[in-house]
């Protein structure tokens, strides 16, 4: 079993990372940065965003594993003290492999075009002042967007950035990419849409701005800078990320757990209620 591990790089992380590679080693696992076949990562969901896309090149091949160093996240399940466990596992059973849809992002500027995937999201916001952009959807004019910003997040992502800005949590088994708006202008001039929509895989959203304006473009934790955009082209990625499952991980139950709260005592008040 070839396996590479990222962690977050604070202290406990790395002793996390230490302990992980001797246990790997007693049972036989392989360490190898360049081709694994299970990506680790110890930290957080941060960190497995890190990892994503550390290997995004070979994200057709790898299966990723997260470890969480505190709360559970949502890319990252296993708790430290099941660190013995899960070696134990990945040394001696095949997981399940869980996939998930992705964001394909293509920056079209007067020098060529640059394309990026991200398992959280894209966001476009201007350097300087209010957000000008023109959304079309399928080649067809939509909207004129005036404000601070535009997520485009894949359903998995839809649990970060784009629920600060009330968009709707997506199931990650639907092939979807969702748009929200930060803070849109809206009055007699100005108008959007004014919620978050969701398209199918087969559609695309072009994101159309003044080719003088100096944009700030985010792919998931990563901040790059574009002037001369002539456009952007948002759609749902051919490519899927991977988990490696050796145990469920019901998308509903992290949600719960993450934004609702839950124990035992609520599971076992929720039995006795009369139905
Ligand atoms: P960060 O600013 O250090 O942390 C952002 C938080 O988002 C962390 O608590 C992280 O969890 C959590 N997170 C990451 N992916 C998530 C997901 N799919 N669902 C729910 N929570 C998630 O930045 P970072 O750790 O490098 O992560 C970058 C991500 O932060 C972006 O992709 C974006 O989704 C999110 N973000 C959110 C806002 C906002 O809500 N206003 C603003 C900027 C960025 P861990 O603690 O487990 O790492």
């Amino acid at each position: 079993m070839r396996y590479a591990l990222l962690d977050r790089g604070d202290r406990l992380s790395r002793e996390l990372a230490d302990q992980f590679h001797d246990m790997a080693e007693a049972r036989g696992m392989v360490r190898d940065d360049k081709s694994p076949r299970i990506v680790v990562s110890i930290g957080g969901d941060g960190t497995l965003l890190q990892a994503f896309h550390r290997y995004r090149d070979q994200v057709s091949k790898v299966g990723f594993v997260g470890v969480h160093t505190g709360h559970l996240g949502f890319y990252a399940d296993w708790k430290i003290n099941e660190l013995p466990e899960l070696v134990e596992l990945m040394s001696s059973t095949e997981p399940t492999t869980v996939s998930y849809p992705l964001l394909k992002v293509e920056i079209v500027t007067n020098g060529g075009t640059s394309t990026y995937l991200a398992l959280n999201e894209f966001t476009l916001k201007s350097v300087v002042g209010t957000l000008v952009a023109q959304l079309n959807i399928n080649d067809e004019p939509f909207e004129m967007f005036r404000g601070d910003g535009i997520v485009v997040s894949t359903p998995s992502g839809s649990t970060g950035y784009n629920k600060s800005v009330n968009g709707a949590i997506i199931h990650p088994h639907l092939e979807a990419m969702q748009i929200a708006e930060i803070a849109s202008i809206n009055n007699r001039v100005y108008r959007t849409l004014g919620s978050s929509f969701i398209l199918p895989k087969h559609h695309h959203c072009d994101i159309v701005t003044d080719p003088e304006a100096s944009l700030a473009v985010g792919i998931d934790h990563l901040i790059l800078q574009f002037r001369e955009v002539r456009s952007i082209i948002c759609s749902v990625a051919e490519d899927k990320v991977h988990f490696a499952r050796y145990r469920p991980f019901p998308f509903w139950n992290r949600v719960r757990d993450a934004f609702i709260g839950f124990d035992e005592n609520d599971r076992e008040s929720a039995r006795k209620r009369p139905r």
